[in-house]
């Protein structure tokens, strides 16, 4: 089987990236993206977000998504949504500059108030950050763009060993059976 490359974290002018859903799809795609995940901020999206997502035509897969600010932690989550699946990763400890016992520390703080967390970033805005990349931190580690506009396009992404269906992607994610991808 073949490993879909993927971008679990993007933005668009539906919240604070520059591009249209329409470009930014198109965007992966000229990339070769196998998969695409658009998670805007969920306090700026309308009402009409989720429908204003173009579900596409397989090339990428596109998947809905939201980008959680979870009060009063002002930690986000990404949310990204399958068909029956959802994933729920811990994004860019870096940026809030947590230790490995701090972001250990949300991370159980979010599961006790009923939200999972299946994943970490070990990037931010698709840089590596290998503090976050240790065995203490027990949860798959992704790398993601966290795209708002160019240069942020094509930086980092991971390679899931799935089927080409959203829901058997998002399982193989939290089952850890991918591998990280950089550009430089
Ligand atoms: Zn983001």
């Amino acid at each position: 089987m073949a490993l879909l490359k993927g971008n679990l974290h993007t933005h668009t002018h539906l919240s604070d990236g520059l591009f249209s859903p329409e470009a930014v799809i198109a965007r992966y795609r000229q990339l070769g993206y196998d998969f695409l995940a658009i998670t805007d901020h969920d306090d700026r999206i309308g009402e009409d977000y989720w429908q204003r997502i173009p579900r596409g035509d397989g090339d990428p897969l596109v998947f809905v998504g939201v980008e959680i600010d979870y009060q009063p932690l002002g930690q986000h989550v990404g949310e990204i949504r399958g068909d029956r699946e959802r994933l729920y990763v811990l994004n860019h400890p870096a940026r809030y500059r947590l230790s490995v016992e701090d972001t250990l520390r949300r991370i159980a703080l979010l599961k006790g108030n009923g939200l999972p967390v299946h994943a970490v970033e070990v990037t931010d805005t698709g840089l590596y950050k290998a503090e976050y990349d240790v065995e203490a931190i027990g949860l798959p580690k992704v790398a993601t763009d966290d795209a708002h506009r160019e240069p942020h396009f094509g930086r980092a992404w991971i390679e899931v060993d799935a089927p080409r269906d959203r829901d058997a992607i998002l399982r193989a994610i939290k089952a850890g059976d991918f591998r990280l991808g950089f550009s430089r």
